[in-house]
C-alpha cells in the first residue's frame, strides 16, 4: 500500500495505514438504526466510508466492509432507559418490529443504492446474533468486569477503569462522568440495579409485554445497543481488526463502550484505526425534531420540503458531500447545493468533452502533475477536497484545450481522460445521472405538436388529425389554445 495516512481518533493523531493482513482490510462502520426513513443526517457515513473503501481498492488492496443493521436494543434517549425505539413505531404504525426493520433497511439501502455507494460485504442484523452477543456477555462476566441485577447485566465500569483507560476514545473523564451522571440517575427509573450510574446495559430484562425478546442465562430479556457491534465485529473481522468507523455522534457511549466490551473480552481495543466523520448541520444548526429541520432524502430529492428552494438529485447531494473534508462540519443550504450542482456539471461536462479533444504535436502540459496532486491529497487523511480543486484544474486544461488556446499531445489527453474516470467517476463514485426522462419526453412532445401545427398551416389536416388520434390512443391529451397547443398524460 502507497502511503495512506488517516487520522485516528483514538491516537488523536495522523498515522500511516497498513493493513493487519497483508492486502486485505477489515472495515467495519456502524449502520443505521432502522425505525425511520433515511434523512440527511444518514447520508455523509455511507458515502465518507465508501470512498475510502474506493480509494483502497484502487490502491490494490481488498475490503471486507461490515456495515451493521441495528433492529433491537437502541433505547429512545439512546441510553437504558425507554422504550425499544424499533418496538415503540411498531407499535404507532401497528405492525410488527420485524416489518419496521424490514421497511426501513429496504428505505436505507435504497438510499446507498441512489447515492452510488458500494453494497457492504456483510450486511449482520443484531437480531440474528443473539447468540454471539450472549457468548461475549459471559466472557465479560467471566473475566469479573459485568454483573448480574435482577435479570439484566451491566458493564461495570469502575472495576474496568481500575485497569483501563476508560474515556480515551470520547475524551471524556471518568470524574467527570460520575459527576454529571450522579444528577441525573435521580431522575431515571431502573438506575437502582447499577452499582454505579456509569455502568452501561449488556441484557436488559423484558417486561412480559416487550414484543422483542429471546432467552438467555439471566431469563428472557434483550441485548443493550453496543454489545452488538463487539459481537458482529469480531465475528466476521476477528479480535483485532484495521478500521472502525461511524458518525462523531457515535463516540461516546456506543464507540467508548464496544472497546471497554471488547477488551474485557479479548484484552485489547478491537481495532486499529478509529475513523469518525462529521456531523451535517442545516442553515447552520443542528438537525432536531424540535426545530423541524430534519430533511428526509425523498424529500430532498423531490423538493418538497420547506427549507428546500428545489429538488437536488443524489449525485449533486454525493458531490457537496466529498467538497467537504469528512472530519469539518459540513453546513446544507440551498445555496451550497447548487454551487455544488452547477460544479459538478463543469466537471461532467469537461469529462464528456475530452473525447473530442484536438491532439497536438506538442504537449504544453503534464497531466500527470495533476494526478500525483490526487493521489497526494488521498492519502493525506483522504482530502477529497483537494482532489476536487485538482479535477476543477483539469476541467480547465480540458477547455483551454478545446478552446485551442493549450497544446496537449495525445499522451496527455489520453490521461485527461483517464483522470476523469479513474477520479471522479472511479474513486469520488459520482455517475452521470440520465437527465430527467421528463424532459426528453416534453421535447418529443413539443416536437410532435410543432410538426401538427406546420400540417395544419399547410392544409394537411389528414396529418395534423393522425398525429392528435395516435396520441389520444396513446393516453394523452392535446388542447389546443390561442398560444398553440399543449399536452398532458
Ligand atoms: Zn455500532
Amino acid at each position: 500500500m502507497s502511503d495512506l495516512r488517516l487520522y485516528n481518533t483514538y491516537t488523536r493523531t495522523v498515522e500511516e495505514f497498513h493493513p493487519l493482513h497483508d492486502k486485505n482490510v477489515g472495515l467495519y462502520v456502524c449502520g443505521p438504526t432502522v425505525y425511520g426513513p433515511p434523512h440527511l443526517g444518514h447520508v455523509r457515513g455511507p458515502v465518507v466510508f465508501d470512498v475510502l473503501r474506493r480509494y483502497m481498492e484502487f490502491q490494490g488492496l481488498k475490503v471486507r466492509h461490515v456495515r451493521n443493521i441495528t433492529d433491537v436494543g437502541h433505547l429512545v434517549g439512546d441510553g437504558d432507559e425507554g422504550e425499544d425505539k424499533l418496538s415503540k413505531q411498531a407499535r404507532l404504525e401497528q405492525v410488527e418490529p420485524m416489518e419496521i426493520a424490514q421497511a426501513y433497511t429496504l428505505a436505507y439501502n435504497d438510499m446507498c443504492r441512489m447515492m452510488n455507494t458500494l453494497p457492504p460485504s456483510i450486511e449482520p442484523r443484531a437480531s440474528g446474533h443473539i447468540l454471539e452477543q450472549i457468548g461475549m456477555i459471559e466472557a465479560i462476566i467471566n473475566a469479573g468486569l459485568a454483573y448480574e441485577a435482577n435479570g439484566s447485566v451491566y458493564f461495570d465500569v469502575l472495576t474496568y477503569a481500575k485497569t483501563h483507560d476508560y474515556g480515551k476514545l470520547s475524551g471524556r473523564v471518568l470524574e467527570d462522568l460520575i459527576a454529571g451522571a450522579g444528577n441525573e440517575a435521580r431522575e431515571l427509573e431502573g438506575q437502582g440495579e447499577k452499582r454505579n450510574p456509569n455502568d452501561f446495559a449488556l441484557w436488559k430484562k423484558a417486561a412480559p409485554e416487550h414484543i422483542m425478546q429471546w432467552n438467555s442465562p439471566w431469563g428472557t430479556g434483550y441485548p443493550g445497543w453496543h454489545i452488538e457491534c463487539s459481537a458482529m465485529s469480531r465475528k466476521y473481522l476477528g479480535d483485532i481488526f484495521d478500521i472502525h468507523g461511524g458518525g462523531m455522534d457515535l463516540l461516546f457511549p456506543h464507540h467508548e463502550s464496544e472497546i471497554a466490551q471488547s477488551t474485557a473480552c479479548t484484552g485489547h481495543n478491537p481495532a486499529r484505526f478509529w475513523i469518525h466523520h462529521n456531523m451535517i448541520t442545516i442553515n447552520g444548526q443542528k438537525m432536531a425534531k424540535s426545530l423541524n429541520n430534519g430533511i428526509r432524502v425523498d424529500e430532498l430529492f423531490a423538493g418538497n420540503h420547506p427549507l428546500l428552494e428545489q429538488a437536488y438529485s443524489p449525485m449533486t447531494l454525493r458531490f457537496f458531500i466529498l467538497q467537504a473534508h469528512y472530519r469539518g462540519t459540513l453546513d446544507f443550504s440551498n445555496e451550497a447545493l447548487q454551487a455544488s450542482d452547477k460544479g459538478l456539471q463543469r466537471l461532467l461536462n469537461a469529462a464528456a468533452q475530452v473525447k473530442k479533444l484536438p491532439v497536438s504535436d506538442i504537449g504544453e502540459y503534464a497531466v500527470s502533475d495533476i494526478w500525483n496532486n490526487c493521489v497526494q491529497s488521498m492519502n493525506e487523511d483522504l482530502n477529497t477536497p483537494q482532489v476536487i480543486a485538482q479535477l476543477f484544474e483539469a476541467a480547465r486544461v480540458c477547455n483551454q484545450a478545446a478552446d485551442e488556446k493549450l497544446k496537449l499531445d495525445r499522451e496527455n489527453v489520453e490521461l485527461l481522460g483517464r483522470l476523469f474516470d479513474t477520479w471522479l467517476l472511479g474513486i469520488l463514485g459520482i455517475k452521470a445521472e440520465e437527465k430527467g426522462h421528463e424532459s426528453a419526453l416534453d421535447g418529443v412532445m413539443q416536437l410532435l405538436l410543432t410538426m401538427r401545427a406546420e400540417a395544419k398551416t399547410n392544409k394537411n389536416y389528414a396529418l395534423s388529425d393522425e398525429i392528435r388520434n395516435k396520441l389520444t390512443a396513446l393516453g394523452f391529451t392535446i388542447k389546443d389554445g390561442k398560444d398553440g397547443s399543449s399536452w398532458s398524460l
